[in-house]
């Protein structure tokens, strides 16, 4: 303990609040940025790389998703960026085997295939201890999207996205917004597969199952996306802010509106931020109804 808080604690004013070490260094989306760092430093330089060795094949259940010879000009086309790849592009000039990478992601692949290469993945760890895949819930027309963390207990049980009493929480606030939770909106996490315990997902899984949720959200192409819940929205928006500093803005992903909200598992444990959910969907409902128009 430091001098000043000795002299607070003597005072009686309490321990001095103390920041937990390691926090921020160990949160994903710090892990997430640190191991892309790592990757560009370890392509310099590009050109020479890039020539000196031919990217390796992809494993066969992950060909059809892998990019044909002219990814980058995908890439060159793209309206905008995503946010790993605009962090990517502000270490130019050393990024342009990731950005190819990145994008190699984006090449269209069709729903119900889309829907099979989720099912049997094992692009990651997480393959060894799910149950199944929870690809997502709602139809592909919704013009909403809601994006929470990944699978818990029940849904990893069920194969369905917020089910239990979460869930039911969710379609009741829907509901209330005028909205239909398999008409009106397509839900999905960011991991399509539990994290054992329902541990904070890792961010090599992140990379590893980021390709799906770009995916889906080239399908289904919604007006609005809602991030529900802190780890969602920080790993969307690549940022170590707190919901708190998140709400009540409009972000973006992919281009599209966001606007970010509490996952309904926090708000079963804390009701008085009920109301704030409430006024997140307002808001939401605004921002859709000026870009519909
Ligand atoms: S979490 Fe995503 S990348 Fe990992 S095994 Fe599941 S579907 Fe594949």
């Amino acid at each position: 303990m430091n001098r000043a808080s000795l002299q607070q604690q003597e005072m009686g004013l309490g321990p001095a609040w103390q920041p937990r070490a390691g926090w921020f260094g160990q949160h994903p989306a710090q892990l997430l940025r640190q191991s892309l760092q790592t990757a560009v430093a370890q392509t310099e330089p590009p050109a020479m790389a890039m020539a000196a060795t031919p990217p390796e094949p992809l494993p066969a259940h992950r060909a059809e998703l892998a990019a044909p010879p002219e990814a980058p000009q995908i890439a060159a086309q793209a309206p905008e960026p995503t946010p790993i790849i605009s962090s990517l592009v502000e270490r130019a000039p050393t990024t342009e085997p990731l950005r190819a990478e990145v994008h190699a992601e984006l090449v269209p692949v069709d729903w119900p295939l889309l829907q099979r290469k989720v099912a049997d993945c094992q692009d990651c760890r997480l393959c060894e201890t799910r149950t199944q895949t929870v690809f997502g819930r709602g139809t592909p027309q919704a013009r909403w999207m809601l994006i929470g963390e990944a699978p818990g207990e029940n849904e990893d049980r069920q194969g369905l996205p917020f089910v239990g009493r979460a869930g039911q929480l969710l379609d009741n606030m829907l509901s209330a917004a005028g909205l239909d939770r398999d008409q009106d909106v397509y839900i999905a996490n960011v991991l399509k597969c539990r994290p054992p315990g329902n541990r904070n997902p890792a961010p090599d899984e992140i990379a590893a199952c980021n390709g799906y949720l770009l995916q889906q959200i080239r399908h289904i192409q919604p007006t609005l996306i809602i991030a529900l819940g802190r780890f969602a929205a920080q790993t969307l928006l690549e940022t170590e802010d707190s919901i708190g500093r998140l709400r009540g803005k409009v972000h973006r992903y992919q281009g599209v509106p966001l606007v970010v909200s509490y996952h309904p598992a926090y708000l079963l444990r804390n009701q008085p931020d009920k109301a704030k959910a409430w006024q997140d969907l307002l808001l939401a409902r605004k921002i859709f109804r000026q870009a519909e128009s």
